[in-house]
């Protein structure tokens, strides 16, 4: 098996025999969706292979029709080609409209049937986490006008969320995802610059703190808030699970605050996936263990 395939294995077909499931991007070498959906199949002894497809852009409509002709089964879609999944598809689930991207495939009966796990993946991760509800909380989002921080914005507001507070760098970012977001939802929204004194103000009135800014992932990287606004009365996730304890988690932890990492949103999306693909469902313990161990 090898680290990576193309469109040129698809096309000449020089894939293992039992490569029917498959992430792809580009890049996606770094991609552990293999190690983790393929730690699922062997424990349920479902003999399928799941493969990393480097796919360049425009080549995903060829890629779906192959992959159709050799029997795949479906297929995890990811950066730059998550918009394009959804344009190539015949069938577009909820899910992909409320969040414009598919990351998704299944193929059956000659049909492609798009599905947007992320979100709700999310949703799956945060509620088993810290034990709660998400419908009817409030919840302070850092990084909402990021790619990440969109899609979770969404899906909060989706969910039931009372009150969301957007909060963003680059405060132009926020305007089409407020507008968006108070047409077609009830949750209460509003939006924020990043400054220490408003994210602080709002410190007070929200259970939940989702970071979703790529702050954390580098050790001299600034503090996406200031961590003296937080307490015991906080639930804090980072969508970073690289570092697996990132400076904001740390001092949430010391202030007495729950605290999760975004390993729990890559697992569930990765089983809700899995289960529109066999039917099954996986063992999220060993799909974690199975990205955990490779660092
Ligand atoms: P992105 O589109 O580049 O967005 C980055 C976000 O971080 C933007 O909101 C940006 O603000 C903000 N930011 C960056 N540098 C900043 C700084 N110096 N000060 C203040 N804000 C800053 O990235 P993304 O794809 O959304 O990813 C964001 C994070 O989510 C990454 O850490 C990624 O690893 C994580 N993630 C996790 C999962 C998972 O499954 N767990 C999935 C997807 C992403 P501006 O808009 O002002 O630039």
């Amino acid at each position: 098996m090898k680290h990576l395939y193309t469109i040129a294995d698809l096309r000449e077909n020089t894939l293992p025999k039992n490569a029917k499931l498959a992430v792809l991007g580009y890049p996606v070498a770094h991609s552990k969706s293999p190690q983790m959906h393929q730690a699922a199949l062997d424990d349920l002894g479902i003999d399928l292979s799941y493969i990393r497809l480097e796919l360049k852009p425009g080549e995903l409509p060829e890629a779906f029709s192959l992959m159709q002709k050799l029997g795949f089964h479906g297929c995890n879609v990811t950066i730059p080609h998550k918009l394009e999944a959804r344009e190539c598809s015949d069938v577009i689930t909820e899910s992909v409209e409320a969040l414009g991207v598919a990351n998704t495939i299944h193929f059956k009966n000659g049909n492609i049937l798009a599905d947007n796990t992320d979100g709700p993946g999310l949703i799956k991760a945060l509620e088993e986490d810290f034990s709660i509800s998400i419908s009817g909380i409030n919840v302070l989002l850092l990084g909402a006008g990021g790619g990440a921080g969109k899609a979770i914005a969404t899906q909060l507001a989706r969910a039931g969320c009372d009150t969301i507070y957007l909060s963003n760098r680059t405060a132009s970012k926020l305007e089409n995802l407020t507008t968006q977001l108070k047409s077609e939802y009830s949750a209460s929204i509003h939006e924020l610059g990043n400054s220490a004194e408003e994210i602080s103000e709002v410190t007070k009135v929200v259970q939940l703190i989702v970071n979703a800014t790529s702050l954390g992932m580098k050790p001299d990287d600034l503090a996406p808030m200031p961590f003296n606004s937080l307490g015991p009365q906080h639930l804090v996730y980072d969508a970073i699970y690289s570092p697996a304890e990132t400076e904001l988690l740390k001092a949430a932890r010391l202030a007495g605050a729950k605290t999760s990492n975004g390993l729990s949103m890559l697992v569930h999306q990765g089983a809700i996936s899995f289960e529109i693909w066999t039917g099954q469902t996986p063992n999220t313990g060993l799909m974690r263990a199975a990205i955990s161990s490779e660092g």
